[in-house]
């Protein structure tokens, strides 16, 4: 066994504080990482106050995870002591079903195995995630960084990024689309600079003005406050893909008016309450609704490749983890450019 520092969440209602647990020995498979950076999605915060419902406790956050390899298992071939690495939303599924055949493990009948506040496959023991030292994960789940990108600013790749790479290549972002993508967060920023880099006229809809000269620079093509009551009308009818990242309920009634014929607008945001969409919305226009789940093994990789082609990475702020709790407060308020990441050197002194 490996013991393990960490931070983890003892309930819903308390902050997170050091907490100590083992890993598993690494197995002839297994790759053991020594974490260097953790990003702090809003999915972290949602799950470790146990907005969705169903949270295992005490849970040890984080899977935006990036690290160096210190030691594999006999059978591993694709990775060896020295290697950047990056682990993502998921550490293990079936492997056997149509979804992970095809590399789409985010989809996995059985379900996937969450890298946190989920339980290793076939046994009670729970996973915990990446505000932590170490982390041993399957090389089947293990991701390469590609050299050019520095690891803090790629860390928010493995969540923010693929969750925004994988509905823009889905829904075919390129030249000649115009993609709208609504909240510049962390998914957000994202968005952005990836569509951008795809060739696709991008427009940021945020819900004030504080963030204009923020998104241009992104590589945002227009920017609009949605605190514009004619905003709506003004932009009718605009957009071929909206990637909704707001993780509050909106009027999605009107963000739909804003897609052309046959456009689609794609949840990825995870609201607590249910939204209210009317029929109309979606059948004027042949209008589509979906929603779309991080990204599989295969096209992380190639979401982490790209970004290395075409050198992009997250915009961040360090913070050591002592200060976990006070980051997520300053994520609800929006005060955050454009990602926390957690400086794991923090956790072991
Ligand atoms: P984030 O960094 O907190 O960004 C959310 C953005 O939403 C904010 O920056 C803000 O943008 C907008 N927003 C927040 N509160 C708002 C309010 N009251 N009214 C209007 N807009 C508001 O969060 P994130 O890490 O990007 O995650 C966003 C959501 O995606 C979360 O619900 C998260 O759980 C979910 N998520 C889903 C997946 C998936 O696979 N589908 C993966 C990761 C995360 P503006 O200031 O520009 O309006
Ligand atoms: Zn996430
Ligand atoms: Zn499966």
């Amino acid at each position: 066994m490996l013991p393990t520092k960490a931070f983890a969440a003892p309930g819903p209602t308390q902050p997170l504080g050091p907490f100590q647990f083992d890993r598993r020995e690494p197995g002839p498979k297994d790759v053991l990482i020594d974490i260097r950076h953790c990003g702090v999605c809003h999915s972290d915060l949602h799950q470790a106050r146990d907005e969705w419902g169903g949270s295992i406790f005490p849970m040890v956050p984080g899977h935006e995870i990036v690290g160096i390899v210190q030691r594999t298992g006999a059978e591993v071939k694709g990775f060896k002591p020295g290697d950047a690495v990056g682990v993502g939303c998921f550490v293990d599924s079936c492997r056997d079903c149509p979804s992970c055949r095809e590399g789409l493990e985010q989809y996995c009948d059985a379900g996937m195995v969450g890298t946190y506040n989920s339980r290793e496959r076939g046994h009670k023991t729970p996973t915990y995630g990446g505000y932590s030292t170490r982390i041993v994960v399957d090389e089947r789940y293990v991701l390469r960084i590609p050299p050019n990108l520095p690891l803090d600013r790629a860390a928010p790749l493995l969540c923010a990024g693929i969750t925004t790479y994988s509905p823009l290549r889905h829904w075919g972002a390129g030249p000649g689309k115009k993609v709208a993508v609504v909240g510049l967060g962390g998914l957000g920023h994202m968005g952005v600079k990836l569509a951008h880099a795809m060739g696709a006229h991008v427009t940021v809809l945020s819900h004030s003005q504080q963030k204009r000269e923020d998104a241009l620079r992104l590589g945002a093509d227009d920017f609009q406050t949605t605190a514009d009551p004619q905003l709506f009308e003004r932009l009718a009818g605009s957009f071929d893909l909206i990637l909704n990242t707001v993780s509050v309920e909106l009027d999605l009634n009107e963000y739909l008016g804003l897609l052309k014929r046959d456009g689609a607008m794609v949840l990825l945001g995870v609201p607590t309450t249910a939204p209210h969409v009317h029929a109309f919305s979606l059948i004027m226009g042949r209008r589509s609704l979906s929603g779309s789940l991080i990204g599989g093994i295969r096209e992380t990789q190639e979401m982490l490749d790209f970004c290395g082609k075409h050198n992009i990475a997250s915009d961040i702020e360090t913070i050591p983890i002592q200060d976990i709790n006070n980051a997520y407060e300053r994520m609800i308020q929006g005060d955050v450019r454009y990602r926390f990441v957690i400086d794991i050197s923090s956790l072991k002194t």
